[in-house]
Formats: structure tokens, sequence, C-alpha cells
């Protein structure tokens, strides 16, 4: 997710916004592809990630997508410092979640409230969701996250720039083990309802032995995963 600071949450639009916003959109138009790494090692970072084990590294320029696409931010108890920098009022209990889980919503615009000026205002503070977040996920694993869902056009046009480098067969087998991952999992009655959700599961899923070069268990169907949670 987009980084930098800002001191005045929840202000109107400024020109800096708008700016950033045009220059994202101009982005967008133009429909520059992006490098996103060699994909074994993206995938093993992002496996990670998930695991909770490191933060994702997303090379995001300007891009703000996915902080304005109408998605809800799930936070931990855990998290206090986290929690220390967001209004109470912006806060509510996770449904099916356990005690002290809570969501942050977003404003009108679908902008979480945190979003000052295209920067997020508690970057340093950010949520665990928000560290582990990683649009690649969609053409990881051939989900569209804007399928069925208008409101995260944004985060599909950003996500259908990436372009993964394949150097090796193993990351070749990898991608194709991940999107097959993802296919089979669309066809279970137990899948995710959510684009996002698939998408991390069938990261999570995916043949991990083909990054590590070692056996591995059969594929999870359940997760743990910080992810947004889409409306
Ligand atoms: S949509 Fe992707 S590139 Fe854009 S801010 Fe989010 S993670 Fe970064
Ligand atoms: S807290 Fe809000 S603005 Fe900051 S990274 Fe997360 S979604 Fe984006």
């Amino acid at each position: 997710m987009n980084d930098a600071t800002s001191p005045n949450p929840g202000a109107e639009d400024t020109d800096e916004e708008k700016a950033n916003e045009e220059k994202v959109n101009e982005e967008k138009v133009n429909g520059a592809e992006l490098p996103a790494g060699e994909f074994a090692a993206w995938l093993a970072g992002m496996q990670a990630a998930i695991r909770g084990e490191q933060e994702s590294d997303v090379p995001c320029g300007a891009c703000t997508a996915c902080c304005t696409s109408s998605q809800f931010v799930r936070i931990e108890p855990d998290e206090t410092e986290t929690l220390a920098h967001i209004p109470n009022e912006l806060l509510f209990p996770a449904p099916r979640a356990p005690r002290g889980h809570v969501l942050m919503g977003y404003d009108e615009r679908g902008h979480c409230p945190m979003l000052v000026d295209g920067k997020c205002s508690i970057y340093a503070h950010r949520p665990r969701t928000c560290r582990a977040y990683d649009c690649r996920i969609f053409p990881a694993t051939g989900v569209e996250v804007d399928a069925d869902d208008d409101t995260k056009v944004a985060i599909g046009l950003q996500s259908r720039r990436w372009r993964f480098s394949f150097p090796t067969d193993r990351d070749r087998v990898a991608h194709e083990a991940t999107r097959a991952a993802a296919a089979s999992l669309r066809e279970r009655d137990d899948a995710p309802l959510n684009a996002t959700g698939l998408a991390v599961l069938a990261i999570e899923s995916g043949d991990s032995s083909v990054v590590h070069g070692e056996d591995t268990s059969p594929p999870k169907t359940t997760s743990r995963s910080p992810t947004l949670e889409e409306s």
C-alpha cells in the first residue's frame, strides 16, 4: 500500500490529492507495464507476508487504489500501536470474529479515512493488513478482482499492469501451480466468496515445494490471512 505521511486526517480533497489522483489516472490510461519481479521469489515472499513473517514490498509509486476501493481494513487486538493512531469512532467489531477484532470502514467516496492528501497518514503505524497487501496476487493467480465488483476497478487496472519475469523453469512451474490452485479452489463449495480471499488462499495453497524444493503437506483450506475485506 502507498506510503508517506500527512498530519491532517479528515481534510477535504486538496490540490495535492487531486494532482495525485490525476497522475494515477494518467498512468492507468497509459497502462504502462510494471516489472513485478521474478515469480518464484515473489511467491515465497508473499507466502511469508501472508503468514505474518514479513511485510509486502510493493513498488506502489503514486497508486492508492487499494486505499480508495471501498475495502474494510481488519485490525487485530494485538495491534496496539495501530489502534492508538485510529479514532475509535472509525472502528467497529468485525463480524464473526473473536472479541477485539475490529474493522475500519471507508468514507462515501470509498476512501480509507486514514488516507489524507493522497497518502497514508498513519503509514508508520498502519495495520498489519495493509503491510501484507500486494495487488500482484491477482496476476499471480489469474483472479480478476473487479470481475464482479465495480468498486475494485482501480485495483483491477493497476493489477493488470504487473509483469512477472520467469528466468527459470521453477518460476514458470510455480506460476502454473498457483493459477491451477486458484482454478481448483474456485470450483469448491467452501471457496471464498470474494476475489481477494480466493487469491490469497490460492497463494497460500500453491505448491510451495516448487519454490522451496521440498515436499509439502496438502493444500490448506482455511486461512488467517491478513487481507483487506471486500465490501
Ligand atoms: S493497488 Fe497495488 S500498487 Fe496500488 S497501492 Fe495497492 S498494493 Fe500498491
Ligand atoms: S490505513 Fe488506510 S490509507 Fe493507510 S495503508 Fe491502510 S488502507 Fe491505505
